[in-house]
């Protein structure tokens, strides 16, 4: 995606440099925008995954093939709806920390609504956005706000991740790149290096996901056997409507 946006970039400085030829400042304007924000986005794409971009355009001719990650060791522990639905009600405190599967199943609704449901009673919800969860930048920020979560409640990765230790329940709904411990502790993960979010810092973490898929990077992801991770499996949409009602009930 990376080198995609930058050749992007690229064909906008050449209808710029087009328009220097044939005086024309349309072409000029046109291609100056098309280039500078495909030059920005490729820049905050580059910074999101802690490489550079030269790195991301020619780290991978004459490269020895990907590392792999470690083999994940531990006992995945699974949970039930009714259970998260009753660790949420207790909740002080929870963070929703949505990706790539929240859009598959079109949960956002939903995640609004449990949002809601759970604000009601007193508890404090803030959403985590990394900057590539999603196949898009700002994936995550665009369906939410459709959605009509209040955009106080979204906050980026840098201005949360610290607070995970004070987290009562974390909801990690169709994520798992972003939610990788192996980016900062395995060297042998080919995301090794990615900032992720820290989601195992807090003192429950339930993961909603399907099955034990990986993501976009093929990754299997440690979290999953984690201490204090619990899985719901299931379609994401599924998932979070009955953990509404069981908020509700
Ligand atoms: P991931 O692709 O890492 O993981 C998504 C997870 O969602 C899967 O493991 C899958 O597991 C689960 N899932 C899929 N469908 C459903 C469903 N219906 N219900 C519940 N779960 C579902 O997504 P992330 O958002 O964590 O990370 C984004 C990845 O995409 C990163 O690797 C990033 O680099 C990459 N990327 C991002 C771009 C961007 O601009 N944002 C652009 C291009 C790539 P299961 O099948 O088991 O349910």
């Amino acid at each position: 995606p990376v080198v995609v946006s930058l050749l992007n970039a690229y064909s906008g400085w050449a209808a710029a440099a087009s328009g220097f030829v044939l005086s024309n400042d349309l072409l000029i304007v046109t291609g100056a925008l098309v280039g500078a924000s495909g030059t920005i986005l490729s820049v905050i794409m580059c910074r999101a995954m802690n490489r550079s971009i030269l790195n991301v355009v020619f780290g991978g001719f004459g490269a020895a093939p990907t590392g792999t990650a470690a083999a994940i060791e531990g006992e995945v522990r699974e949970l039930r709806a009714d259970d998260v639905a009753g660790a949420l009600r207790e909740a002080k405190s929870v963070v929703v920390v949505p990706g790539y599967g929240m859009a598959v199943a079109r949960a956002q609704g939903a995640v609004a609504e449990l949002t809601r449901a759970l604000r009601a009673r007193g508890a404090t919800v803030r959403f985590a956005i990394h900057p590539v969860a999603g196949r898009l930048p700002g994936h995550m920020n665009v369906l939410l706000a459709e959605a009509g979560v209040p955009y106080d409640l979204v906050l980026e990765m840098e201005d949360i991740n610290q607070d995970f230790p004070e987290v009562d329940v974390v909801l990690v709904i169709g994520a798992n790149d972003i939610v990788n411990p192996g980016a900062l502790d395995d060297p042998g993960s080919p995301i090794y290096g990615m900032p992720v979010l820290e989601v195992w810092r807090a003192r429950l973490t339930v993961v909603l996901k399907r099955g034990m898929a990986a993501g976009y990077a093929g990754v299997d992801n440690p979290l999953f056997t984690r201490e204090g991770t619990r899985m719901l499996f299931g379609d994401a949409k599924k998932s979070v409507d009955a953990l509404v009602s069981g908020v509700k009930s």
